[in-house]
């Protein structure tokens, strides 16, 4: 491992950008030498994150079945993703500002990321138009017509207060042609270069404490993903997204896509995969030099009756666990396996009661968490590649 140097002492201090303007940093504190793995420290207005992080999905501002005080004190989170979409058609931006910005609204200590609205936009609507400026969609609520633009999905995630904002970007579905990746990428660069001016404008008024991350796309053609790094690292922004994946490709091809933009993006800055993956898949991102990921796996899997553990999954409505009283997982130190059996969860999944759902996302988000924590402890401890092969192997007999 090598000791890199701090991002306060890489940057050049006399560029206005730099030193005004950079309200969230990355310290890099450990790099694996055989793979691009890193571990690092993002500081935020609202705690310091020890990457590569793992961040649970709180898409209607609630991370569903669990209370704040389970997340921040119990599992440890230090940043968690809702969903700019979402709470923009419901409560509403102006109402969450009103209401002292989503972290006193949700009552939520720690760091907020927001998403662009942009993958919802994309998939969720009904009827959307897509116009340079921006595009104009229903809601999935009540139809009516609404418009994202680059500037005001900026003004909606400062309403939030969010910690890290993303950039409108334009989410092709997949498979797509080249021809039709390459416009909605210039499309996505587009927008990602108006949202940096606006939020640039927008902190110069008013500074505080945030970052903008553009988003990576391309769809599945490396040409594409490549050209829409160079242009976004020309932004010299505090971090970077790489969109666009978990859109029905095939594994390999996400990584694929990570890979192909690693040695364009700055080092020094973190990057952030959006909606990976399955829990033996969060290394290989880690491998390619990914600091942060999101996933709604672990909570959605988890009210379905599919729990994570380091033995593999368990479906919990299988004849087989009716009379088991071990715990999900014997060597998980969540609060579900210290006091409940896999037969108390099987009746209470079949039973349809709330309490499931609580105690399942509880047990599978700490088993992410606890993957983070020993991939970073890998890196630190200079064990990482060792750590890979047996995730790759272990992953073989689970899949
Ligand atoms: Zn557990």
């Amino acid at each position: 491992m090598a000791a890199a140097p701090s991002l306060q002492q890489a940057e050049t201090p006399d560029t206005p950008y730099n030193q005004n303007l950079r309200q969230v940093s990355f310290e890099i504190q450990a790099e694996c030498p055989t793979t691009r793995a890193r571990a690092g420290l993002l500081h935020t207005a609202h705690g310091t994150i020890e990457t590569p992080v793992f961040m649970p999905v709180g898409t209607q501002a609630t991370v569903k079945g669990l209370t704040q005080r389970d997340l921040a004190e119990d599992l440890g989170v230090k940043i968690l993703l809702a969903n700019t979409y979402h709470l923009f058609l419901r409560p509403g931006a102006e109402s969450i500002r009103g209401l002292g910005g989503l972290h006193r609204f949700m009552s939520w200590p720690n760091a907020i990321l927001t998403d662009s609205g942009g993958y919802q936009v994309f998939s969720l609507s009904g009827l959307r138009k897509i116009t340079d400026h921006g595009v104009v969609f229903q809601s999935h609520l009540d139809g009516s017509l609404h418009t994202f633009t680059p500037e005001s999905t900026v003004d909606a995630q400062l309403a939030f207060g969010s910690d890290i904002l993303m950039a409108l970007d334009d989410c092709p579905e997949y498979p797509v042609s080249h021809e039709y990746a390459r416009e909605s990428l210039e499309r996505t660069l587009r927008w990602a270069r108006l949202a940096h001016e606006h939020y640039r404008r927008r902190l110069a008024d008013n500074p505080a404490p945030h970052a903008l991350f553009p988003i990576v796309q391309g769809s599945m053609f490396p040409d594409l993903r490549r050209r829409s790094a160079e242009a976004l690292a020309a932004l010299d922004t505090d971090g970077y997204a790489i969109g666009g994946l978990s859109v029905g490709e095939p594994r390999p091809l996400s990584l694929e896509m990570v890979e192909a933009t690693e040695d364009i993006l700055p080092r020094d800055r973190p990057r952030y995969a959006m909606g990976v993956g399955m829990p033996h898949e969060l290394a290989d991102y880690v491998a390619r030099g990914i600091d942060m990921m999101d996933c709604v796996l672990p909570s959605r899997n988890a009210r379905n009756g599919c729990l994570f553990t380091s033995q593999g999954r368990v479906v919990i409505k299988h004849a087989r666990y009716k009379d088991d009283a071990r715990p999900i997982d014997e060597n998980c130190p969540c609060y579900t396996c210290a006091g409940y059996s896999r037969a108390y969860l099987r009746h209470l999944f079949l039973a349809g009661e709330i309490l499931y759902a609580a105690l399942a996302t509880r047990h599978n988000l700490q088993r992410y968490l606890d993957i983070m924590r020993e991939i970073r402890q890998a890196i630190v401890s200079g064990s990482f590649p060792d750590y890979l092969r047996t995730i790759r192997s272990a992953s073989e007999d689970v899949e």
